[in-house]
């Protein structure tokens, strides 16, 4: 049995405003330690989900203000953070990941802090980190700026996930914080998927392909030998040509996401505090560009240094609160892979000790 890890928490009311919400997050995070993060010219990111598209659910401009607004008067540099996405969207690439942010209401003057993708313009740079008792990713790439930061504020919003079943703080910041080859190895550990139908054999993919594996003839064409996946040529294509399949079993997917967790605390260290802002429970993840109804009411904010103590207490709440597992139920899939092998990893512990604030 692992020693339990202290999870804090502020229960809050159904459909709080986002101010009250901020203030009750600042609070939690003051309990939990925040200062600990912060010192002189410490720099502190802050990893958020600025929402996708139509998404309302995800977590409010006004909640990151609180904190970027504490930890900057505790002396630190913070800095709003992701990085781009896998998929086609409105955050595939920093300039348009930026305003999206900006859309949604995080510019610099309303969050009190900047913007900065942790993995480049077009989501390639990374730094290769080693992961301890790894199964599926011995190396896993990462933001190359989560190699520069000297701490690290994880704020989730915990919803269900379309290949993981729940997300929450470990997928928050695997796929927060993964470069796009990262994200790759993640989801599927292949290569990308070339269209002939859409290829207009232009050549900007094998420009960039840093292993020359790709061939421009009348269209596009992988050499898979050659191929490491790096992600590189799926933004690099104005012309939607470059794809990738989803598909990995559930478990494997959940596997590779604790490994992911495991890599960034591998880097960074201790000085990581994660917050799960349980809001506005939808079924998908804040990527999907719908308005989602959330289906249960609102539980809280948990705190804690433990990202495996953190998402088992967020799962308990959220199915004490349905009074039935509503977690399994709304993801379809389940969650023992998850845990079990986060805690063979020594990535943290299911047992935790709950404060309520
Ligand atoms: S960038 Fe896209 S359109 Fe251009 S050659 Fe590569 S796959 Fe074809
Ligand atoms: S994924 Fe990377 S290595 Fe593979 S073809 Fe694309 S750019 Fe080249």
């Amino acid at each position: 049995m692992n020693t339990p890890s202290k999870v804090w928490f502020t229960p809050l009311k159904d459909k709080q405003s986002s101010e009250t919400t901020a203030l009750a997050a600042l609070k939690l995070a003051e309990a939990a330690g925040l200062k600990a993060l912060a010192g002189h010219g410490r720099l502190v990111g802050i990893l958020q989900h600025v929402g996708e598209g139509r998404n309302i659910g995800h977590i409010k401009p006004a909640i990151t203000r609180a904190l970027a607004a504490k930890l900057t008067a505790l002396k630190a540099k913070p800095f709003l953070t992701g990085s781009a996405t896998l998929y086609k969207g409105r955050r595939s690439n920093a300039v348009d990941h930026m305003m999206q942010a900006y859309e949604h209401g995080f510019t610099p003057e309303a969050i009190g802090c900047p913007i900065i993708m942790s993995d480049g313009l077009r989501g390639g740079d990374r730094i290769a980190v080693k992961v301890p008792r790894a199964k599926h990713c011995r190396t896993a790439y990462l933001g190359s700026a989560v190699g520069m930061m000297d701490s690290l504020l994880v704020v989730s919003h915990p919803t269900g996930h379309i290949a993981a079943g729940f997300g929450a703080t470990i997928k928050n910041v695997s796929m927060g914080l993964a470069d796009r080859g990262g994200k790759m190895a993640m989801h599927f550990g292949g290569h990308p998927i070339f269209n002939a139908a859409k290829c207009t054999a232009c050549g900007r993919c094998a420009q960039w392909c840093p292993v020359d594996a790709i061939v421009i003839g009348k269209k596009a064409t992988l050499t898979q030998a050659k191929c490491i996946g790096c992600g590189q040529c799926l933004s690099m294509c104005a012309f939607d040509a470059i794809g990738f399949e989803w598909g990995t079993n559930s478990e494997v997917f959940q596997e590779r996401l604790v490994e992911y967790c495991a890599a960034v605390k591998e880097r960074i260290g201790e000085r990581i505090l994660y917050l799960n802002i349980c809001q506005q429970f939808t079924p998908e993840c804040d990527c999907f560009d719908l308005l989602q109804k959330p289906v249960c009411p609102d539980i809280g904010i948990l705190a804690s240094y433990d990202p495996v103590a953190i998402d088992k207490a967020t799962i308990d709440l959220l199915n004490q609160a349905a009074g039935r597992d509503l977690v399994q139920e709304i993801g379809k899939r389940g969650y023992e892979a998850l845990f079990a092998h986060a805690e063979k990893i020594g990535l943290g512990s299911r047992a935790y000790q709950l404060k309520t604030i």
